[in-house]
């Protein structure tokens, strides 16, 4: 991450440092916040398009266009209309994973159902130790975390031994998630070069976000992608970014203002999201 060096009033130092010592922010924190706000950037912010909730109940129609989208971040996921397939955002640009395995690149004025971007800056870069399993590349992660409670942005760059990814198919009309993915397309590759990015959501965010570990891939050539369901690689590096601002785009389409969204969908989620 870049340094910054400049001369500041004795008035201002004291108040920044006063203001640390209280909220225990460090110095680095506070300014990196102030210039945000002040330059109108949502640093640390994760801006969500509608809620996990009413995509479990089929909520798919479209929500705010790919242009807004891209307004709020330059790198998220998330997946597009009727839940035609996946949605990688990487360096500001918005990727189509279809089940038929194309990518395309979407117009700013299409709509999407559901998507998580934020203005990614991480605070940390490591590197990984070689993981035989996603589940054992989370792990990884979560030891990285230091706490439950807060939202988690991570990328992760390198060449992957082996792949395993899922695209969910469109779904027909009045699927719920479980039924429209437990007909998605499955993917494996080998040795393949790409980024792998997302989220981690608190356990306490269930009723509107996707709790646990949350990754989508997008190969370097940009050819092969989709969400994560296993994989296996060595060398790679992490960079990771801790998120404790959260917005949320509530729809008002009528789909969703009729849904019944007072449900559990801790185990539908877990089974549209994980199972293969
Ligand atoms: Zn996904």
């Amino acid at each position: 991450m870049p340094t910054l060096t400049c001369e500041i009033s004795q008035s201002l130092w004291t108040a920044l440092q006063r203001k640390s010592e209280e909220t225990g922010e460090s110095v680095s924190h506070l300014v990196s916040r102030a210039l945000a706000d002040s330059l109108q950037v949502e640093h640390g912010t994760l801006f969500q398009v509608s809620t996990s909730g009413a995509l479990v109940e089929g909520v798919f129609g479209g929500v705010v266009s790919v242009g807004t989208l891209r307004e709020h971040g330059d790198f998220g996921l998330g997946t597009f209309i009727d839940l035609d397939g996946e949605m990688i955002v990487l360096d500001g640009e918005v990727y189509q994973m279809r089940s038929d395995g194309t990518i395309r690149i979407p117009d700013d004025r299409e709509q999407v159902p559901f998507a998580i971007v934020t203005h990614f800056s991480p605070d940390a870069t490591a590197a990984l130790p070689p993981f035989a399993s996603f589940k054992a590349l989370t792990a990884d992660l979560d030891a990285r975390r230091g706490t439950d409670n807060l939202f988690f942005a991570a990328l992760i760059r390198g060449r992957f031994a082996r792949l395993h990814v899922r695209i969910a198919c469109k779904a027909d009309a009045h699927e719920s998630l479980v039924e429209a993915t437990g007909h998605q397309a499955e993917f494996t590759h080998t040795d393949i070069d790409g980024t792998l990015l997302g989220f981690w959501t608190p356990a306490f965010a269930k009723g509107f976000g996707i709790p646990g570990w949350h990754l989508h891939f997008i190969s370097d050539d940009r050819k092969h992608g989709g969400h994560v369901l296993d994989c296996t690689a060595e060398g790679l590096t992490v960079a990771l970014e801790h998120i404790d601002d959260f917005r949320v785009a509530i729809p008002e389409t009528a789909a969703f203002l009729a849904a019944d969204l007072s449900g559990d969908t801790t185990a539908a989620l877990d089974k549209a999201e994980r199972a293969h």
